[in-house]
């Protein structure tokens, strides 16, 4: 069977969310700058250490959409 690079791409974010909704989130970093792309700053946020998962945000008023 052939994946192409969109298969490949849910399979990895169906993983990842899988993964972190099952993550008991044991260990959180402290805040650390959020860039939505590279060299972007938008806010900071705290991450589980373990899953990445996004715990807290702030200063989300300053997102660029
Ligand atoms: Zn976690």
């Amino acid at each position: 069977m052939e994946n192409n690079i969109k298969e490949i791409r849910e399979r990895h974010i169906k993983e990842i969310t899988e993964f972190q909704e099952s993550c008991p989130h044991p260990e959180v970093s402290n805040w650390m700058q959020y860039h939505w792309a590279p060299g972007h700053y938008s806010h900071d946020v705290r991450t589980c250490i373990r899953c990445g998962m996004i715990l807290k945000e702030r200063g989300i008023e300053n997102v660029f959409k």
